[in-house]
């Protein structure tokens, strides 16, 4: 890690946190960030010349995995033909279609650059549309960093929200109602005293900013009746689950019908590309067509549609949800493994690829919960895990991806991911977990889970291969074949 030490030293002189994003600094977890130069599948090489399988993506912006070959085919070739004309182009009206057809919901779709500026201006439209100004999100659900959302609960639980940045002027936070996730009644309530004044509810479907958390049934119903019975637009924040978790928007196969949904991250393919889009109703008073002021110097870019456009098409003639179901469920059963083996508390909340593991013998279906776990014990796993080559977000609170770089032939067409309450019950979880990474074909050099927590870890893959002089040791195109079978 001296390279990359060094290299996170001289970021900081330059860059505020030597990041160019918070989470990146390892704050949470204590240490250095891991500078990588290469990426290809589910693996990364760091500056130093280790190896690690790697189940952050980009914080879920690769469900192909990196440098797939289609998509980076795709956009080189299209950047030869330049990277931008700001007007009118064939690729940007070929994804709207893409995505209004994968998405029953979107009839119309507005491209942007982040995920961002997808939420923020759905919440104007929905703000316009309805002519009212409050909006309600959930704790613990993250989307973007525009000022109506940088809100918290007050000290003593007061729903109306209070700035969580300075800089966020306290007048705007309190037109954001905040309440907990899966708690129906406090979004009744939350209801009833801002009668008629609700513009939206924006949610995530599935929680991934909290860690992992699944909605439960009952909260879901809820949120679909109150907003249509009082007039209020849903707002589905998709920005991580659309395309992660089925082909196009989870919100339906969760029997939800939202008014706007959000896209980002798996859509553009590793490039910045996000989109919101719905009813045409709603649409249509975007501008120019309608007053509600919307733009983007880059949005629709060649390179980004370029990257959307294969990453769809990879991802509809593959179908990799069947597998990334099967994946996720062998990731989950090994984690759970080394509950039993250690003794450990610890709770594994899973929808398809996406994954969480908490230090906490509770089941985990809040922030609150989520935060009661022992970020301490994350902490000394993630060092670990890191250690043995093998990279996870450096916070409890991320979400784990797991990428599809996979030729499957069959076709989807339905939810692949069984929700826990879908057969009525949590899993039990039994032990025999082996390796993270099984089939990898790399034996325990990738991905196998220290057995022992709390003993620390003399052994380091990673580094040892650093030693050896494996630089070059990212799989090659054969192997990664026999990976994916
Ligand atoms: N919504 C959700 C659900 C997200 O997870 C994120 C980013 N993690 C955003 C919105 C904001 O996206 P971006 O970082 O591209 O602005």
């Amino acid at each position: 890690m001296i390279a990359s030490r060094a290299l996170y030293e001289r970021a900081c002189r330059a860059i505020p946190g030597g990041v160019n994003s918070p989470v990146r600094s390892l704050r949470v977890v204590g240490g250095t960030p891991v500078a990588f130069m290469e990426g290809k599948g589910a693996y990364l090489r760091s500056i130093d010349g280790a190896e690690y399988v790697d189940f952050v993506m980009a914080w879920g912006a690769l469900i192909l995995g990196h440098a797939h070959e289609r998509v980076q085919e795709a956009v080189c070739s299209g950047l030869r033909k330049g990277t931008h004309y700001g007007a009118l182009t064939l690729g940007e009206v070929e994804l709207a279609e893409k995505l209004c057809e994968a998405i029953p919901s979107m009839e119309m779709v507005r491209l942007v650059n982040s995920g961002t500026e997808a939420t923020m201006s759905a919440v104007r439209l929905a703000r316009a549309y309805t002519g009212r100004d409050m909006i309600v999100k959930f704790e613990g659900c993250y989307h973007g960093h525009a000022d109506s959302f940088l809100v918290r609960r007050g000290a003593d639980g007061d729903i109306y929200g209070v700035p969580s940045s300075p800089g966020v002027p306290k007048s705007i936070s309190t037109f954001t109602v905040v309440v907990p996730y899966n708690d129906p009644l406090a979004l009744r309530r939350a209801f009833e005293t801002n009668k008629g004044k609700v513009a939206a509810v924006i949610m995530e479907p599935v929680a991934g900013n909290m860690g992992v958390v699944p909605p439960e049934r009952d909260f879901l119903e809820e949120v679909a009746n109150l907003t249509a019975a009082e007039g209020a637009l849903l707002i589905c924040d998709e920005v991580i689950t659309g395309f992660r978790l089925e082909f196009g928007s989870c919100s339906r196969s969760l029997g939800l019908e939202p008014d706007l949904v959000c896209l980002g991250k798996s859509v553009g393919g590793g490039l910045p590309l996000a989109a919101y889009g719905g009813k045409r109703e709603i649409m249509g008073t975007v501008a120019p067509s309608g007053e509600v002021y919307q733009a983007g110097t880059s949005a629709g870019n060649n390179a980004s549609v370029t990257a959307a456009l294969a990453t769809l098409e990879v991802l509809s003639d593959t179908d990799p949800y069947p597998r990334l179901e099967r994946l996720g469920a062998m990731l989950e059963k090994g984690l759970c493994g080394l509950a039993s083996e250690t003794g450990l508390p610890l709770a594994v909340n899973r929808v398809g690829s996406m994954l969480s593991l908490f230090f906490t013998e509770n089941v985990v279906k809040d922030l609150a919960g989520a935060q009661a776990s022992r970020h301490d014990l994350y902490a000394r796993f993630f060092h670990m895990m890191l250690q043995n080559g093998i990279y996870i977000p450096p916070s409890p609170l991320e979400a784990w991806f797991i990428s599809g770089d996979v030729c499957v032939a069959a076709k989807r067409r339905s939810a692949p991911w069984p929700l826990p309450w879908k057969d009525g019950r949590r899993r039990e979880v039994r032990v025999d977990h082996g390796s993270l990474c099984s089939g990898c074909g790399k034996g325990s050099r990738h991905g196998t889970i220290p057995g022992n927590l709390s003993a620390g870890s003399g052994d380091n893959p990673a580094g040892r291969r650093e030693q050896e002089g494996h630089r070059d040791n990212l799989p090659q195109k054969k192997e990664e074949r026999s990976l994916r079978g």
